[in-house]
């Protein structure tokens, strides 16, 4: 029997654990078969807590990921109960980023940082930008240990892509970073990534966003999704208590809000819209509002 807080990777390897919190390297990869100079996964993590489920890892689950937890899975599934569209809302706000990221690098832009980055899944910022220019650079942002040591472990032999272990509220923690200081050029446009990000940020979001805007070049974007309640009322606060009992506050923001977040930067069409409405006609059938996400990028003038 597989233990109780095992990720599901590590279920599926039976790789020797190591503690509750021991994160193991990539899907079904077989632990013994790693070249022996690539040190292990769980040795890089330290401390993981898996008595609380954790944003990083539900969305990794509600993607169909494999680095998560037993309690992650159970408030992700509480959550599902509630708003079962939750893995549709999650891969729509992916459909989003992609064509964000694409847009951006059509544009010109060749440097990323991406706030609240995640666990890496298919598609991954760097992946898709430097696939439209081999010169992109990226730095990633995640608070999250095992995100952080998944983004690190993938972006080993990438020169230009780094991931940095820091609070998204704290911009000089992200932008002095060695990572920022050897990829970033802020006298050029960046791109911001604020992907599915801010709804974890509560009073004060407006001077976070400002202290990244004040560091970026004319011609910088800002790219932005956030989920709301405008669709579904009741079950979004079901969805915030869920979570809220298991420690993780949400603050859902209605579309007048998320425009407030491009403060300072000019929104380029179709402004803030529901993510499949985003530069992509919705599928047949689909109903843009069961995104329960509002996104919109825009660019610094000069
Ligand atoms: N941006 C990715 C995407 O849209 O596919 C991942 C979104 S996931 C829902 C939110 C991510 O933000 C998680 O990986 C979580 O760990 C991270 N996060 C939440 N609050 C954060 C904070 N204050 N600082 C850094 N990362 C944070």
């Amino acid at each position: 029997m597989p233990q109780r807080n095992e990720p599901r990777e590590q279920q599926a390897t039976r790789a020797p654990a190591r503690g509750s919190g021991s994160v193991p390297a990539a899907r079904g990869a077989g632990h013994d078969r790693r070249p022996p100079e690539r040190p292990r996964l769980w040795e890089e993590v330290p401390a993981v807590d898996t008595s609380h489920a954790n944003p990083a890892r539900m969305y990794d689950y509600a993607l169909g990921g494999w680095h998560n937890f037993q309690i992650d899975r159970e408030v992700a599934d509480a959550v599902f109960a509630v708003m079962p569209s939750g893995p549709a809302v999650a891969r729509s706000n992916r459909a989003f980023l992609r064509r964000a990221v694409e847009f951006c690098a059509d544009a010109g832009i060749e440097q990323f940082v991406d706030l609240g980055s995640g666990i890496p899944t298919r598609g991954n910022t760097h992946e898709i930008a430097q696939a439209r220019n081999p010169r992109a650079r990226v730095v990633y942002v995640d608070n999250e240990p095992v995100a952080v040591a998944h983004t690190r472990q993938l972006l080993r032999g990438d020169a230009r892509a780094e991931v940095v272990q820091a609070d998204v509220r704290d911009p000089s923690a992200v932008l002095d970073s060695e990572a920022a200081r050897r990829l970033l050029d802020f006298s050029r446009p960046v791109a911001v990534l604020a992907v599915a990000v801010l709804h974890y940020v509560g009073a004060g979001v407006e001077d976070v966003l400002a202290a990244y805007r004040l560091r970026c070049a004319p011609g910088s974007r800002l790219v932005v999704s956030h989920t709301t309640q405008d669709n579904q009322p009741e079950a979004a606060a079901e969805v915030r208590e869920v979570l809220a009992r298991s420690g993780t506050e949400v603050f859902h923001r209605d579309r007048a809000a998320v425009e407030r977040l491009f403060a300072g930067w000019r929104l380029v069409e179709p402004g803030v819209v529901w993510t499949p409405q985003w530069r992509a006609q919705p599928a047949e059938g689909e109903r843009p509002e069961a995104s329960e996400t509002w996104c919109g990028v825009a660019e610094l003038p000069g």
